[in-house]
């Protein structure tokens, strides 16, 4: 394997909030980074309601420098939920050039 092009998932947490306005559950979210070596390349979080009638998740992909000194405009946000990734089905191949993801325990 590769390690060079190697990328970790670090959990960086999670909540519960609500209720939901339309159905009275608790959403959830959870958060984290996508780190080469010890820099950390984008953060991600996952935001859904078990059990929540239109069942759907929200994903927030942000892509770009982290750290002190790093330049927000260098970031680059994706947001899309569940729902669009059935019907548009969108393109991974730009999460490849990441290369191979691998969850940190
Ligand atoms: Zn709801």
């Amino acid at each position: 394997m590769d390690s060079e092009n190697e990328l970790r998932i670090e959990a960086g947490g999670e909540k519960t909030f609500g209720p939901c306005n339309c159905c009275g559950k608790m959403t959830k979210r959870i958060w984290g980074f996508v780190y080469e070596h010890e820099a950390a390349l984008a953060a991600y979080f996952v935001e859904w309601t078990p059990g929540h009638p239109c069942s759907s998740a929200n994903f927030d992909l942000i892509i770009g420098t982290w750290g002190n000194d790093a330049d927000n405009a260098t970031r680059r946000q994706s947001v899309w939920s569940s729902a669009e990734l059935k019907l548009a089905q969108p393109s991974w191949s730009s999460m490849r050039l990441l290369g191979v993801l691998r969850v940190a325990h």
